[in-house]
């Protein structure tokens, strides 16, 4: 627990973090990189120079600090922390790293105000933080059953189109041994080569198959954006059947919950944000066939629809599952009701009330906007908050302070 004698000073930081936050996280990547190049090989690149990976610890570093006293709202944030890191590899002797730098850019970006009790009472809150995220990660390690950056090489013995942007993987362990049992919602780390930053990139990827069905699949949508996505664009172009890619065990805790296994199952999604969805709607299926799942998706047309025939063919086999597709821009041979049923963003003031019970267990996964758009728009509806997780495809672990 934070001493007396530093809680002022955290607490006065608030204000300060807002104002100079991003600044300072900028300070502290370039101080990092400076000291150790060979860091460039956990952290994502590309979200470096565009600033996203800066806005993000930003956001994490402010929101530490308005939470230190409430244990409750960090622990949800501490987890997913965990998880992700336990994916990347985070070996305990980083912190002391991490921990320098930061308390050097804290100091160099306020100056003056940067009294020595102010760094005292930040290096008092960092280690009390970075005590507990090695504790869980030590722990997650150990359950998990593997070292820190351990990763198993895994053979890829099928990949398969499945829109204009999207392809599946089909995985299987090089070794010939059994892959571990993963929880469906939960993701890999893939770790690949990047030639032009003579670097090791790490991006995860969820697993969007059903559990227990012999392969992990995953599903990569291809990133087109200008300048062009390095791994996911690698896989789609370089990766085919026969290669090897290195993975970390399935991580992950956006995943069902034991009290969800009796409540409705609501999975809301857009764009390559399905991929959790479809492992859930396959795991609940097979757990719990009675349970009645409602998958709700939006993407742009029919042929940006990944899983397509997947999720029909379920639909066919499962009366308990229904499905409500809204298309943004349907194209000339997209039809109303077979492929989709809304037209435009998806909007759920319009979705029948059926699919949105106030007993359900909410899980959504797409852009920020969409999630907050749909996060928005359940808790107009009266569904409690607790009720509603989400997954974010980013840097940003703070949804649940937000
Ligand atoms: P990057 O090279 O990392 O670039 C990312 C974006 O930044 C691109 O749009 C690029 O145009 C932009 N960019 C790059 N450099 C700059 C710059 N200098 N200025 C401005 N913009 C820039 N993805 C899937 O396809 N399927 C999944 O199932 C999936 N699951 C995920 C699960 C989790 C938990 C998380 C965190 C992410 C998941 N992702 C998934 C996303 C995935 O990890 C990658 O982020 C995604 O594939 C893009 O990686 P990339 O290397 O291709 O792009």
């Amino acid at each position: 627990m934070l001493s007396a004698a530093s809680r002022p000073y955290i607490a006065a930081s608030v204000p300060v973090l807002r104002e100079h936050g991003v600044a300072i996280s900028r300070c502290f990547y370039q101080r990092l990189f400076a000291a150790h190049p060979e860091l460039k090989n956990i952290f994502n690149m590309p979200n470096q120079e565009s600033g996203k990976q800066q806005q993000a610890l930003a956001s994490a570093i402010f929101a530490y600090a308005a939470n230190i006293d409430d244990p409750a709202a960090l622990a949800p944030v501490i987890s997913r922390i965990v998880q992700k890191h336990v994916s990347l590899g985070i070996r305990a002797e980083h912190y002391p790293i991490v921990g320098k730098h930061l308390l050097a850019a804290i100091a160099e970006i306020l100056g003056a105000a940067a009294t020595p009790a102010l760094i005292a009472a930040w290096a008092e809150a960092y280690g009390l933080l970075a005590d507990a995220l090695i504790e869980e990660e030590r722990k997650l390690y150990r359950a998990l059953g593997v070292e820190p950056g351990e990763y198993r090489a895994v053979t890829i013995v099928r990949k398969q189109k499945e829109s204009e942007t999207v392809s599946s993987f089909y995985l299987q362990a090089s070794d010939g041994a059994a892959l571990p049992p993963f929880q469906p919602g939960q993701y890999i780390s893939i770790a690949v080569n990047v030639a032009e930053l003579a670097l090791r990139q790490l991006r995860q990827y969820s697993l969007s198959d059903a559990p227990g069905s012999g392969h992990w699949r995953i599903s990569v949508k291809r990133e087109e954006g200008s300048p062009a996505g390095l791994v996911s664009n690698l896989l789609h172009d370089q990766y085919q059947e026969g290669d090897v890619l290195l993975v970390s065990p399935p991580c992950g805790d956006f995943v069902l919950a034991p009290g969800d296994l009796d409540t409705p199952l609501v999975l809301i999604s857009a764009g390559v944000g399905v991929t959790p969805m479809m492992s859930m709607l396959h795991g609940s299926l097979l757990e719990s066939p009675q349970r009645p799942v409602n998958f709700l998706y939006a993407t742009l047309d029919g042929q940006h629809h990944p899983l397509k025939r997947e999720l029909r063919s379920l639909m066919l086999q499962h009366g308990q599952m229904q499905s409500y597709v809204a298309y943004e821009r349907p194209a000339a041979n997209d039809c109303v009701p077979q492929d989709y049923q809304q037209q435009g963003f998806l909007s759920l003031a319009t979705v029948p009330d059926s699919l949105l019970p106030q007993n359900a267990a909410y899980f959504l996964c797409g852009p920020a906007p969409f999630m907050r758009a749909q996060r928005n728009a359940l808790l107009a509806r009266g569904v409690p908050p607790q009720r509603i997780r989400q997954e974010v495809f980013g840097p940003s672990l703070l949804e649940h302070l937000q």
